[in-house]
């Protein structure tokens, strides 16, 4: 079950600590906008990995000299773990989406606490480290959950964007989502919609025309920073 993403709670996480921070412009020279980095935001990618989609995402992001967040499942770390580290060779950050994708709000201690667990397991067995991140299925977050996140050292991350690719968003849509970020913000996408592949490549010219390059999201402040 992967549809209905809902936008709630957009930006909890975040919100609190969304203080402009300094920029550090051209510390990085990986990408091949660098040079006019003013500014940094997330890329995030939900739902993974697969055999089926993961290795065209992964090409894709390649060629455009982007790096993203890939918050995997942990049913499909276990199932995929090749995957797994071709996403950290790949030079992609790995997150921790829970084991089976459900509505945690609605389980208990117990069973949250398995979600997260198993999947950091998963994740770190495939090769893919121990994820510092995590992204409640469907944005829904508690107390009990966010208890279980600090047991485990993770920093609870949402979205400031939502795509809507999970809600049949067309590829210029899914662009012109990309082209509202500001410096800081994360956009939720997922690695299944055939439309965001197709965006993919147009994400590069849209970031640079605001000046913002693809970095990492800092599990300090849960904003992205320079990679
Ligand atoms: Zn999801």
């Amino acid at each position: 079950m992967r549809a209905a993403h809902r936008p709630l709670l957009t930006a909890l996480a975040v919100a609190a600590t969304a203080v402009a921070g300094t920029v550090t412009a051209a510390v990085d020279t990986t990408p091949a906008h660098a040079a006019g980095c003013t500014g940094y935001v997330g890329l995030t990618f939900d739902d993974g990995p697969s055999n089926a989609q993961t290795p065209a995402l992964l090409n894709a992001l390649r060629q455009n000299g982007l790096r993203a967040t890939m918050f995997n499942e942990g049913r499909y770390a276990a199932a995929y773990p090749a995957q797994v580290r071709a996403e950290a060779a790949a030079g992609m950050w790995i997150g921790n989406h829970s084991y089976t994708h459900p509505h945690l709000t609605q389980q208990s201690q117990a069973q949250i606490d398995s979600e997260v667990s198993r999947t950091q397991q998963a994740i770190a067995a495939a090769g893919g480290g121990t994820p510092k991140l995590f992204r409640p299925p469907y944005g829904e977050t508690n107390a009990t959950l966010q208890a279980v996140e600090a047991k485990y050292g993770l920093t609870q991350i949402v979205w400031d964007v939502d795509s809507q690719d999970w809600n049949g968003a067309s590829t210029d849509a899914i662009v012109q989502a990309v082209s509202r970020l500001a410096n800081g913000q994360l956009i939720l996408m997922h690695e299944w919609p055939a439309n965001t592949l197709a965006a993919i490549p147009r994400i590069p010219q849209t970031l640079a025309g605001k000046g913002l390059c693809a970095g990492r999201i800092s599990p300090q402040t849960g904003r992205a920073v320079a990679p």
